[in-house]
């Protein structure tokens, strides 16, 4: 028999969420009571956008070289910095070099890395796949609409660093008057398609619509007779849940769009953007009861990330958490291939064993998906359908047929975590070509 023996309750970590005024371990935040962290306005008009403004909040708490390491680090970082109170709050200052939560929003220049010869800014090639700036019709019934350009905290390794996070300050009424023509133009293009069931709007962030143009665009997605499904996407409730327990306008909002999908019989929900289990407290609990109540769906798109959540500890305890808050898992990314993050890429072999943990642990529907987003438009791939990987060169190859049939496109692994073999053929630009032949000799072989 193999009756397993009762756990002890404290084991179940997934189940311990940081609570009561953590914040106040900040110096800069000692002062906050409870009612005015909770309140977004307070998150929102305190978010840090400016450098010397960040690092003067941590004069103090964290070594003098730690600072002067952080300046080198924001002045190559293609984004800008955009923190959140709260998220500056859930970063353990007595080891910032390893906090999961530091390395995914401030960049430090010791460690950063080359990047692969391979990157690019646009990597995923969404602008060569959009009838209309700022919508990517890529797949047969589903389409990507950027409805704006900007989100409440920026991250290092944003895969639309091409287009996300110029300005900060009042950027997002300047857009919507220049996007109004744009978005006409992009609804236009929906209703023209009936193929066209499927419509991700996103960004950018749907935390930084008003609650007025989150109904604008739900309702005029919903009447068109072609759209099904409509997601809105917003990393926001990761990084600022106290919006959706004190926006009424904006989560009315996002409610009834839902509900009028549902009496329309199409299904609107939220998509959003947890990397470590940190990043789930008691007030992200409290945010997501609020949805769940309201029968609002919410599903998680994780980014595979070095430091972060690599480890099948961390990823299965983010796993854990997500589906105990009632947010389902629903993709892990590896990291695109974008400029200037290097040092967060992980290897496709690190995908495939965290997938392998992890299922197994939780509910079928609580457990990701494992995708490479193919560079160049293949579109999302699950990780384990590989045509090619070859761990010395660190070069993967996927086909999408249902996408874009009859190409290859590839996938590389970060150099310096190849063997001695791959990282001295990647110093030799003479060897590039030869190792992408090779990995296409090798398709010809299966
Ligand atoms: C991710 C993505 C979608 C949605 O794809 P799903 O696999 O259904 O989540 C649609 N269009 C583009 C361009 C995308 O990148
Ligand atoms: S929230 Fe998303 S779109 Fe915005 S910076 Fe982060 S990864 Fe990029």
């Amino acid at each position: 028999m193999a009756i397993k023996p009762p756990v002890d309750e404290s084991s179940l970590e997934h189940k311990h969420l940081l609570e009561g005024d953590f914040w106040r371990r900040l110096p800069a935040y000692g002062q906050v009571d409870e009612a005015t962290f909770l309140d977004h306005r307070w998150q929102a008009k305190n978010t840090i956008t400016r450098v010397d403004k960040l690092l003067a909040a941590l004069q103090g708490v964290v070594p003098e070289s730690f600072i002067r390491d952080a300046e080198v680090g924001f002045r190559s970082a293609p984004m800008n910095v955009r923190c959140s109170p709260y998220l500056l709050s859930l970063i353990d200052w007595n080891d910032p070099y390893n906090d999961p939560l530091r390395i995914q929003f401030l960049p430090v220049g010791s460690r950063l890395l080359p990047d692969h010869p391979k990157l690019g800014l646009d990597s995923l090639g969404e602008q060569a796949d959009a009838p209309v700036p700022g919508l990517t019709h890529r797949y047969v019934d589903k389409a990507l609409f950027l409805a704006l350009d900007t989100c409440p905290v920026y991250c290092r390794f944003c895969t639309r660093s091409y287009a996300i996070g110029g300005d900060t300050e009042g950027v997002e009424k300047v857009s919507l008057k220049a996007n109004r023509d744009r978005w006409s133009q992009a609804f236009e293009y929906i209703a023209s398609r009936p193929e066209l069931e499927d419509i991700v709007v996103s960004g950018g962030d749907a935390y930084q619509l008003r609650g007025d143009m989150i109904r604008e665009i739900g309702t005029r997605l919903l009447a068109m007779p072609n759209i099904q499904r409509i997601r809105f996407a917003t990393k926001g409730i990761a990084v600022m849940p106290q919006k959706i327990l004190t926006d009424d306008d904006w989560f009315r909002a996002i409610v009834d769009t839902v509900k009028d999908g549902r009496a329309l019989h199409k299904d609107v929900v939220v998509h959003t953007h947890f990397n470590h289990p940190n990043e789930i407290t008691g007030i992200t609990r409290l945010a997501l009861n609020r949805l769940f109540e309201e029968g609002v769906t919410v599903r998680n798109q994780a980014v595979l990330l070095r430091g972060v959540n690599d480890t099948p500890a961390r990823m299965g305890l983010l796993i854990k958490r997500l589906g105990y808050i009632k947010v389902h898992p629903y993709y892990v990314y590896v990291h695109d291939l974008v400029s200037g993050v290097e040092d967060l890429r992980t290897t496709l072999q690190t995908a495939l064993d965290l997938e392998k943990h992890v299922r197994g642990s939780t509910a079928g529907f609580d457990t990701p998906t494992f995708v490479v987003d193919a560079p160049g438009g293949g579109g999302k791939r699950n990780a384990h359908s590989y045509e090619v990987y070859d761990r010395t060169t660190g070069v993967s190859i996927y086909t999408a047929p249902s996408v874009k049939p009859g190409q290859l496109f590839y996938a590389f692994d970060p150099i310096d975590q190849l063997p001695v073999a791959g990282r001295e053929r990647w110093a030799n630009p003479a060897e590039h070509e030869p190792m992408l032949a090779e990995a296409r000799a090798q398709l010809g072989l299966r």
